[in-house]
């Protein structure tokens, strides 16, 4: 192997936020169990051994619907710590399941059995080799983060499942992986070199590819376990191949059963790779703690058409045709889909855009190219082909319109060739997810059929087929995704909390079976078998197939301790489901909070459905969520990780009352309420609204502490900082002052606190004549004094109105609101915030009524106004508040005030830090478009939250983990290209400014517009 280059995400600067000694938390709860266990472990290896309730509650899940609570959790360091836990548990016959992301869909992450969780320490590339396209890695490595280590060699790892950011590399071969671009890449298996494994005794070895003369060699029955596992597979091939050819479908994708298929075909060759017969094999044959991979070049460029069909058989009907074009990725959209987008905030544009009047379902079809001029032609030529009297941007070559001679079906064709443009038209594929996940009702569109796989050119008479069987059982799915190697996402409706429910997913399962069994198809194209798919391997494969497998099975694992119960074993599907007719929910107290989605505050609670989105690093998946989780890494400071454990315990899977002190310590407590889970993740769990309602209760129950009170009354304290002022400030310099405020108020010791200004925002502006009146004006604004903007830096308010009135805006402070309520929402105290806001909103109403609109310099206040109010209270007059409150820069953006500006933009490019609130609702970007528009240079930085989040920063047991997440964004301003940072969240200013120890906080990004104001 070449160089040798540690890469992995890992902790942030290698620091366990919970090391330091004022962390109250440390992610495990206080009820071991069998603590006998726990302490042998712990003796034999360095990694860490969990076996407390909430470890193992946090592990009872997966992506699938299924739920099985884990003997225990290990976090392993090594190769010499799995082994170690192997050779322990197989002593004592305690099952071992090894476990990536937990993204699996089918059920195989979720056992009764040690959990090895690799991703937390064994999660390094190794080395990489580029000239021979070859990679070490460890097994707990996001494909992502490979990916990133890789493409300085324009090199990658070729299989794109698509969470490949937050997939790890053995739980892909685990499953036999793939994604949209299978019809060039094939699947994982394809890329395994060789790996190193622990076998079912603990015997550590490597497997690789060895002629079937060394396979004999080594090739002994009464052997050791390799030996065995050799004799067994030699013995396979012998006697098996031959049914093997003849029963497995013939497929691009097929991860149902054991990879025997592939096996078969090598042995032709004259060799065999026993890592490749690990693919697909769910962590039930060897545990993969390295893997060698190959690699693939990244393509120079790619082109993609949009063909639009009247009808979904119609498209499939093409499907094999277009086939013969050689497209990199084919992918199929429904009318049942569609529709669903057409009706979202988010997609309802694209779907207004892009979809013709009169289609029944899209194929996405994209070209790898050389150039651009390449990938167009290819398009060209497609259209020709398929598009009767279709128009491309490039002419078609000779002859294109007669490359197949099948009648044409599609009647409306787009093509993509930029970047941009090539977005969007996969944004409009994937709308699929975050639709079909984000009901709240009972009824879910569950995945337990959803990848089932048939030859492409079976598709038309097998999706038909589908339907009727779907409107047989008196329920309905979307058809999408990979249509070109034949598999379809499909999620029914159903609700398995009920009788009538489950017998309806029974049904579908076994007539889905059916149907692929008809059609020379397999159960699971994509995702593997686990407990949904596992017990119709014997109806796929037949008994003999069936016998093979379990021989299989028996050669590597005598005792089945690995994974049991999967591919070959005894999984009853309708067994363990998360929801089931038994399940229960009680929610313990009546909430506050307005909750208008279906089945209110429970509905919420239910909706995560463990995909593991949150758990994506910030350099590869970006967005907001979940900080907490990067900054950690640790399940329980995931989105997912709360979500699972606040339904647990409501649904009595758990001891605790939510509102319990521990429960709220170590689940609840170090969520930061950023919001970013309520737009980044797909079915928008809205953590920060559950613990601001949890935490309410909580302090009715319990009372609060004073810290708490003081963060949530800002309203009160400001004042008499500024009345203080500048004594407030010099007491900040007095000895023993940081010891103090520690000690006393359990504020950390390095945290200096805000400055206060003796002449606010509020008396500034008493003194400013206006530069703009009403009645010459076209807008009036309201601009809303925030406690911050008004005590801290009333600079940012001046710029405000500055900028406002240069625009020619009419600018009026008002006098008769109150603070707005957000520093006690964000702490739980929802009567108060609840009574702020009924204030301001009786104040501002009126003249709201009167043709004014609201604006805040504070995002996070503006939000509060947008989104939290409606929560709070309900009626016209908070829905007219809310809908004229803006954000400074939305402001200005959107009412195209910028071209009324004379700026003279600096020429030091901005790096701006926007705030997490105003992401969470879509409304960052204006600050970007104003200034851009404005003149200036900025990158705006793909940040999440700073780690200040309000009071969450300057809280003693807090601050080491707001440490760690600020060292996540202040790593992306130092590989910024601006030179001057910007960011118009106060707490966010705060944190920047005290690590970059700047003499300043960085600016507001109106104070920068406002200081290059011409005039
Ligand atoms: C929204 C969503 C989209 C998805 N899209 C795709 C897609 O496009 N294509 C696709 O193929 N899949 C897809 N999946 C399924 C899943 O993400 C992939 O199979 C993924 O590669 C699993 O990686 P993981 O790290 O989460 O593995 P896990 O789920 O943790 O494990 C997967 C299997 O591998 C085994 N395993 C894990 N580590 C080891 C080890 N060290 N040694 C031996 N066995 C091990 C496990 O026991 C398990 O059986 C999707 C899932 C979701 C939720
Ligand atoms: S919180 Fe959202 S992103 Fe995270 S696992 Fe649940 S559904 Fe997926
Ligand atoms: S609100 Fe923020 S910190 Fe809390 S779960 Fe959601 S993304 Fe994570």
């Amino acid at each position: 192997m070449g160089t040798s280059n540690q890469v992995g995400p890992g902790v942030p600067d290698g620091i366990d936020p919970a090391a330091d000694s004022r962390a109250t938390y440390d992610y495990v709860s206080d009820d071991v169990q069998r603590p006998g266990l726990v302490s042998d472990l712990e003796e034999r290896i360095e990694g860490d051994v969990r076996f407390d309730e909430y470890s193992r509650q946090l592990y009872a899940t997966d992506a699938s619907a299924y739920e099985v609570l884990p003997v225990g959790v290990v976090f392993p360091q090594s190769t010499a710590d799995v082994a170690s836990v192997v050779e322990y548990c197989a002593a004592r016959e305690i099952p071992v399941l090894p476990r990536g992301g937990g993204t699996s869909l089918a059920g195989q992450t979720v056992n009764e059995a040690v959990v090895l969780d690799f991703t937390r320490y064994m999660d390094s590339v190794l080395e990489t080799d580029p000239d021979a396209a070859r990679a070490r890695v460890q097994a707990g490595t996001y494909i992502g983060d490979m990916n990133a280590a890789f493409a300085e060699h324009d090199l990658k790892f070729a299989p794109d499942p698509a969470y490949g950011d937050k997939s790890a590399v053995a739980g892909a071969i685990g499953n036999n992986s793939t994604g949209s671009h299978s019809l060039k890449y094939g699947k994982t298996d394809a890329y395994v070199e060789s790996c190193e494994v622990v076998l079912a005794d603990g015997t550590v070895t490597e497997f690789g590819e060895v002629t079937l003369s060394e396979l004999k060699d080594r090739a002994d029955p009464d052997g050791d376990l390799e030996a065995q596992i050799h004799a067994e597979v030699a013995r396979i091939l012998d006697e098996k191949t031959d049914t093997i050819d003849e029963v497995f479908p013939d497929l691009k994708r097929n991860v149902s059963g054991y990879n025997l298929d592939r096996l078969v075909e090598e042995a032709e060759d004259g060799s065999v790779n026993l890592a490749r017969l690990l693919a697909g094999s769910e962590g039930t044959l060897a545990i993969i703690t390295e893997a060698e991979v190959s690699l693939e070049a990244v393509p120079e460029t790619k082109s993609i058409a949009l063909l639009a069909y009247e009808d979904l058989i119609d498209a499939m009907e093409d499907v094999s045709i277009i086939l013969e074009h050689d497209p990199s990725a084919l992918e199929v959209l429904d009318d049942t889909l569609l529709e669903l987008a057409g009706k979202t905030e988010e997609f309802g544009p694209l779907v207004a855009e892009m979809v013709p009047e009169g289609t029944g379902a899209m194929l996405l079809v994209e070209f790898y190219a050389d150039s651009d001029e390449e990938g167009k032609q290819k398009v060209a030529d497609l259209i020709a082909d398929r598009v009767p009297d279709g128009e491309s941007e490039r002419d078609p070559s000779e002859g294109a319109s007669e490359i197949t001679d099948d009648p044409h079906f599609a009647f409306h064709a787009q093509e993509a060739h930029a970047d941009d443009e090539r977005k969007r038209f996969w944004k409009l594929r994937k709308s699929g997810n975050p639709i079909l996940l984000g009901r709240t009702t009972d009824e879910k569109h569950i995945s337990f059929i959803e990848d089932t796989a048939v030859p492409p050119e079976n598709l038309p008479e097998y999706v038909a087929d589908f339907q009727d069987l779907l409107e047989d059982v008196g329920t309905f799915a979307a058809f999408y995704a990979h249509a070109g190697p034949g598999c379809l996402h499909i999620r029914p409706l159903v609700n398995t909390k009920t009788t009538e429910g489950m017998e309806q997913f029974e049904a579908i399962a076994e007539g889905a079976t059916d149907l692929v069994v008809e059609y020379g198809g397999s159960v699971s194209g994509e995702h593997g078998d686990g407990r949904a798919r596992s017990q119709f391997n014997r109806k796929l494969y037949g008994d003999d197939l069936w016998e093979t497998f379990e021989e299989l099975k028996t050669a590597f694992d005598p005792d089945w301790l690995l994974n049991p119960g999967n591919i070959c074993g005894d999984h009853d599907m309708t067994e363990n489901l998360r929801f089931s007719p038994e399940y229960d929910f009680e929610l313990g107290f009546d909430p506050v909070l307005e909750w208008d989605n279906d089945n209110g505050m429970q509905g919420m609670v239910e909706l995560c459905h463990g995909c593991g989105g949150c758990r994506g690093p910030q350099d590869t998946t970006g967005g907001v969520m979940c900080p907490t989780f990067r900054a950690s890494e640790e399940e329980i400071t995931s989105t997912r990780g709360r979500a699972n454990m606040l339904r647990q315990a409501m649904s009595g899977d758990l001891p605790e009352d939510v509102t319990d002190e521990e429960f709220m310590t170590e689940v609840l407590d170090l969520c930061v309420g950023c919001k970013g889970c309520a737009k980044d993740c797909p079915s928008e769990v809205d953590m920060a609204k559950l613990k601001a309602e949890v935490t309410h209760q909580y302090h009715q129950e319990h009372g609060s502490s004073l810290r708490d009170k003081i963060f949530a009354n800002v309203d009160r304290l400001f004042p008499m900082g500024s009345a203080l002022a500048p004594l407030s400030n010099y007491a900040q310099r007095l000895p023993g002052r940081r010891a103090i405020q520690e000690k006393v108020l359990g504020i950390a010791r390095e945290r200096d606190f805000p400055t206060f200004y003796r002449e606010t925002f509020v008396d500034w502006f008493a003194g400013h004549e206006p530069q703009v009146s009403a009645a010459e004006a076209d807008r009036k604004v309201l601009l809303f004094p925030d406690s911050f903007s008004n005590y801290n830096r009333p600079q940012a308010g001046k710029a405000a109105v500055r900028v406002l009135e240069a625009a020619g805006v009419h600018v009026d402070v008002p006098n008769d609101v109150t603070d707005s309520g957000r520093a006690a929402n964000s702490k739980g105290f929802l009567d108060k915030a609840g009574e702020h806001a009924r204030e301001n909103v009786d104040a501002l109403a009126p003249r709201v009524e009167d043709g004014w609109d609201v604006v805040s310099v504070e995002p996070s206040v503006a939000v509060m106004f947008q989104l939290d109010y409606l929560d709070l209270l309900s009626g016209p007059d908070v829905e007219t508040v809310a809908n004229n409150t803006y954000g400074i820069f939305e402001y200005l953006d959107t009412h195209g005030l910028v071209d009324d500006l004379d700026v003279t933009a600096a020429d030091r490019p901005l790096t701006y830090h926007g705030h997490c609130h105003q992401k969470a609702i879509k409304k960052d970007h204006y600050t970007e478009n104003v200034l851009e528009t404005a003149g200036f240079t900025v990158d705006a930085l793909d940040s999440s939250c700073c780690g200040m989040a309000g009071s969450f920063g300057y809280e003693a047991e807090h601050y080491s983990l707001s440490q760690s997440m600020a060292d996540i964004l202040l790593d992306q301003v130092r590989d910024s290209s601006g030179e001057r940072v910007i960011a118009p969240g106060a707490s966010c200013r705060h944190q920047i400014g005290e690590h970059e120890q700047a003499s300043d906080d960085p600016p507001h990004p109106v104070e920068v517009l406002a200081e290059n104001l011409d005039g």
